[in-house]
């Protein structure tokens, strides 16, 4: 299959605008065109340990969940060990992609995937995405009548001109008894100061002006951190045994809420893939279940009541890998060799 077919099927797959604003997602690497990929080899990390497999496994797209460059790079040396591993890329011609976030807020991603550890239960979102196809560009809607067709057009060519305006639409309009025109048009913050300018300096000409903010819906499955209500509420000591065997761990941390005991009920767990504490902060639950918390973060939490659950950053997402995999060669109908790397684990072990 070739890359650009691969790679627009992965944005299809989750698209890469639910990745938070900070991030850096999709296409990290790409060999020249064309490049078939034969072999599709996931990872959590890539690491040079993990590369060297990818290498020997001969695989031609590496998706790593974590994306391997994240700080802008100023020179591929052989000095560092990501520069060395974007060298190691391209004179094997490997691909690397990278969706991080955009699987975190996914419906089918990977806090959903961590949910169903705990058992029967009901998950929405903690911090819910917005729709990225609503059809605005910018954040302001501004709609305004006019009388006079010939200043209009001088008008509507200025606002073509102006950036980050677009004009929605010009359409017939009978206000007060005449015959007029009423002009929609979306624009950023920044242009609708401009906008409102021009707009006043012909006042006679501009009626009934209204300024509206827009708001994209928020989408109910999608977004950062599920809220989990377990259908039947459990001691913290079998959720604890759960996630172990979920996440097929020997040990995992716990740091037990105040007050609380590991016979003590949970009925409500918040969640969050990797490090949580921007998205599990302020949240009321029994339990929070997260791959790394600083301890002063685990102390506020414990001191509310909460119970806190740590497995470790990337123990709390490779499970994800497994299912990635039987979704991936599903969609892809077995096109293409979807494999899970071996040799990735976190670098943190019990000793
Ligand atoms: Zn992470």
């Amino acid at each position: 299959m070739d890359l650009k077919v691969l790679v627009s099927f992965l944005n299809d797959f989750a698209s890469l605008s639910l990745a938070e604003s900070w991030d850096n997602v999709g296409l990290l690497v790409e060999p020249s065109p064309p490049h078939v990929v034969n072999t599709l080899f996931l990872t959590n990390d890539l690491t040079e340990e993990v590369m060297e497999e990818a290498l020997q496994k001969k695989a031609d797209l590496v998706l790593s969940y974590h994306p391997p460059i994240f700080k802008p790079l100023k020179r591929i040396t052989w000095q560092t060990w990501k520069e060395r591993l974007v060298i190691r890329a391209l004179e094997n011609r490997v691909g690397i992609y990278s969706p991080h976030t955009a699987y975190d807020a996914a419906p089918h991603g990977v806090n959903t995937w961590l949910a169903k550890g705990l058992g029967a239960c009901t998950t929405v979102p903690l911090h819910s995405s917005a729709t990225s196809n609503y059809p605005t560009k910018g954040g302001h809607r501004i709609e305004f009548s006019s009388h006079s067709a010939e200043n209009l057009e001088t008008v509507l060519s200025r606002l073509r001109e102006t950036p980050g305006v677009s004009l929605v639409a010009t359409l017939p309009a009978r206000v007060d008894g005449e015959e007029q025109t009423r002009v929609s048009l979306n624009c950023t913050q920044h242009a609708l100061l401009q906008v409102v300018a021009l707009l006043s300096q012909n006042t006679p000409l501009y009626e009934k002006t209204e300024i509206m903010s827009l708001q994209k819906p928020l989408l109910a499955d999608t977004g950062m951190g599920r809220l989990c209500t377990l259908k039947e509420s459990v001691a913290v000591s079998v959720l604890i045994e759960r996630m172990k065997s979920h996440l097929r761990l020997p040990h995992v941390r716990l740091a037990i809420g105040a007050g609380k005991s590991l016979e003590s009920e949970v009925k409500v767990v918040a969640l969050c893939a990797g490090s949580g504490t921007s998205v599990l902060q302020g949240t009321e639950a029994d339990l929070y279940l997260t791959g790394e918390m600083s301890h002063h973060d685990v102390l506020d939490a414990v001191a509310k009541g909460i119970t806190v659950i740590l497995c470790e950053h990337s123990n709390s997402e490779r499970g994800f890998l497994l299912e990635l995999q039987m979704l991936l060669a599903t969609h892809l109908e077995n096109k293409i060799q979807v494999i899970v790397s071996e040799r990735d684990r976190d670098p943190l072990q019990v000793a």
